[in-house]
This record gives C-alpha cells, sequence and structure tokens, in this order.
C-alpha cells in the first residue's frame, strides 16, 4: 500500500526549477554570473566554524542592518528562506481554505503552488496585450474572499514594469484589508525612462498599512545559492510572519552573507549596470532581427513565441544553451556575461528565426 497523502496534492504541479545539463550556459534562472565578492566569501568561510550552533532565528543583525540601510524600523522587516519562502509564508498568514488569491499571469511560478499548499483558490488575471498586469481587471476580480494580490514588479517573466502612478492609482483602489505583495526580486534592475519616478515599493508601503514589499539577495546581489530575502511591510505583518515561520530556516551563512552584502551594495549595485547594458544590447539585436520583445525592466528577455516556444528552446539547447521556456506562451532568456549573450544572439539570429517563425 502507498502512504495515505493529501489528495488535492496530485493536481498541484511539483516546482519546475530551469533544466541544465553539463557544461551548460545557463541562461533560465535570473541568476547573476559573477560569483560572491571576496569580502562576502570571507565572512561565509568564516562563519563555517560557527555551524554547530543554531542561526539567530531572529535574524537581529541582518535585520538591523536592513533598517538601517532602508531606512525603516526593524519592527517592519521580516527575513525569510528566499522571499519565495516569505511569499508562502503570506498566504500562510492570510488566507483560510477557500479564501482567493490574485496574482497577474503569466507572472512567477512559485504563486499559484503556494496557493494550492495553503488549500486557498488561485485567481490568475491574464496580463495585457503588451505582457504587463492588467491592474484594472485584477482590481475587478477582488472578492470578498480575497485575502491577497501578489503585484510583480518587474513582471517574471515578462519583465514589464508598472509606473509609480499608476501603481499608486491600484493601491489606493484595493480595500485596505487586503494584503497587497508587491514582489519587487528585480528592483535593482530597473531604470525609468526619463522623466518618469522610480516605483518604489518602499515609498509606496509608506502610510499604506496593507502594503508588503518583497526583495530578495538572491538576484542582483548575486545569492541565490544561500536562500535570503526580506519583507517590509506593516509590525502587524512581521509579527504574523513570525508564527508561521519555519524555525531557523534562514541559515547562519546566509545571514552573514546578506550582511556583508550589503556593506558591499555599491559594488554590488555597479554591476547591474553591465547586465541592463547587455539587456539593451541583446534586445535591440532581436528587434532588428525582427523578433517582437517587450521592454524588460530586469535581467532577462521575453519572447512571446506561442506554440514555437518549445522548438525554439530545445533547439537553444541543442546548441547549449538553457532557456525558460514556458509551453505554448513564449522563453524566456536571462541576460548573461556579454560572450554568453552573443552565443544566445548567433543562435537566435541564425538558426533560431526560422523557429521563431520569422520570415
Ligand atoms: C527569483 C524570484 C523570487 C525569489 O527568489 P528567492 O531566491 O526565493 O529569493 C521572488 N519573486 C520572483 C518574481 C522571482 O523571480
Amino acid at each position: 500500500m502507498t502512504p495515505r497523502i493529501r489528495p488535492d496534492l496530485e493536481s498541484i504541479p511539483a516546482y519546475v526549477p530551469g533544466r541544465s545539463f553539463p557544461g551548460a550556459v545557463k541562461l533560465a534562472s535570473n541568476e547573476t554570473t559573477m560569483g560572491p565578492l571576496p569580502s562576502v566569501r570571507e565572512v561565509i568561510a568564516e562563519a563555517t566554524a560557527g555551524l554547530n550552533r543554531y542561526p539567530d532565528n531572529g535574524a537581529t543583525d541582518l535585520v538591523a542592518t536592513l533598517a538601517d540601510r532602508l531606512g525603516v524600523p526593524a519592527e517592519r522587516i521580516a527575513v525569510g528562506c528566499g522571499s519565495v519562502g516569505l511569499c508562502q509564508e503570506l498566504v500562510q498568514i492570510t488566507c483560510d481554505a477557500g479564501d482567493e488569491v490574485i496574482f497577474p499571469w503569466r507572472s512567477f511560478e512559485a504563486y499559484p503552488i503556494i496557493t494550492a499548499v495553503a488549500g486557498a483558490t488561485a485567481v490568475r488575471v491574464p496580463n495585457t496585450a503588451e505582457h504587463g498586469h492588467d491592474l484594472k481587471s485584477m482590481l475587478a476580480a477582488i472578492t470578498d474572499r480575497t485575502r491577497l494580490i501578489f503585484v510583480c514588479n518587474p513582471n517574471n517573466p515578462t519583465g514589464s514594469l508598472l509606473g509609480k502612478a499608476e501603481l499608486e492609482q491600484f493601491l489606493d483602489a484595493v480595500p485596505e484589508h487586503i494584503v497587497v505583495a508587491l514582489d519587487e526580486a528585480y528592483f535593482e534592475y530597473v531604470r525609468p525612462e526619463p522623466g518618469e519616478d522610480l516605483p518604489d515599493g518602499l515609498e509606496l508601503a509608506e502610510g499604506r498599512r496593507n502594503v508588503v514589499v518583497l526583495r530578495t539577495f538572491s538576484k542582483a546581489y548575486g545569492l541565490a545559492g544561500l536562500r535570503v530575502g526580506y519583507a517590509v511591510a506593516d509590525p502587524s505583518v512581521v509579527v504574523a510572519l513570525s508564527k508561521v515561520h519555519t524555525p531557523f530556516s534562514v541559515n547562519a551563512l546566509a545571514q552573514r552573507a546578506a550582511v556583508a552584502s550589503l556593506e558591499a551594495a555599491n559594488e554590488l549595485l555597479a554591476r547591474t549596470e553591465g547586465v541592463v547594458a547587455e539587456r539593451e544590447r541583446v534586445r535591440s539585436a532581436l528587434l532588428d532581427a525582427g523578433y517582437d520583445v517587450p521592454a524588460s525592466a530586469s535581467n532577462f528577455l521575453w519572447l512571446p513565441l506561442g506554440e514555437r516556444s518549445t522548438a525554439f528552446a530545445d533547439a537553444a539547447a541543442e546548441a547549449g544553451m538553457v532557456l525558460r521556456n514556458f509551453t505554448g506562451e513564449g522563453t524566456r532568456v536571462t541576460i548573461g556575461d556579454p560572450h554568453e549573450n552573443d552565443l544566445f544572439l548567433a543562435f537566435a539570429t541564425g538558426q533560431g528565426r526560422a523557429l521563431a517563425g520569422i520570415v
């Protein structure tokens, strides 16, 4: 007899991470290509000596450092095992079975999974024809069962960005008892157009007690392998998050490395300049080759190839690079080092064109 498992898990897909193979050029998971800074590596190496001890469950040093850097009180900060851990905790603190979680779709793969695992109901609101959030329809989807709304800005996987004014309007229209999570995993790659305001969740959360800002050390800070992210929220939300938090799930190395990375923030953020320049270079080349490529505020590009996406991504894998494919919808390409991007462009502007249906 097989062990008895919750039957509803049958219908929940397991999270599918970016595929890989030995020697692959990895353009599938929106990571940075450069390893941790020497100063960060040193701190990690030193911290290994204390691994016989449990980590600080309150992440006191990291919270204090974040409070100082962000200019918010420590009681408004929660840390998590990656920001995906915090996404999950947010569903847990807001939803009973049957409550509703609204999110744009396509968006971050984890949203529907963590919603279903909590027994809540996912309400997916299709993106606009321009691949951005349809805020009007997201508002229209609110019911008396809505407990949580995810806004992914910039959106993964489409790269689209909501401006400050439209976000403000949206937040003002959401009833104050509904938690809105502004997932800003790629915030450090945002470069507003001249004359446009930076859509900064921390500013938007000022005076809005239902707004939770989520950020991570996995992307621009380059610590994806260590698993640490943070939330800035109302103190009441932070207390609730602490109640569902898996004890000690933010490990000691992650805490130390995150503090050291904040201390080297200028150096790390300078690296994003190169990625942003490459993003624009690759996008221009793809546009020139006849691709439809929405503008991206992130470290990846979205190719809305529809039914052609699988053949395109499979051929790219044959050519040595892993992309992230969303069958029937599109392919997401992470911006890597210039030589990696050149490899991708050689594929996309050569063999890839026919697969993408460009004539
Ligand atoms: C990568 C990503 C995250 C978080 O990743 P962690 O490694 O768990 O911090 C969160 N949201 C989005 C949209 C992402 O793409």
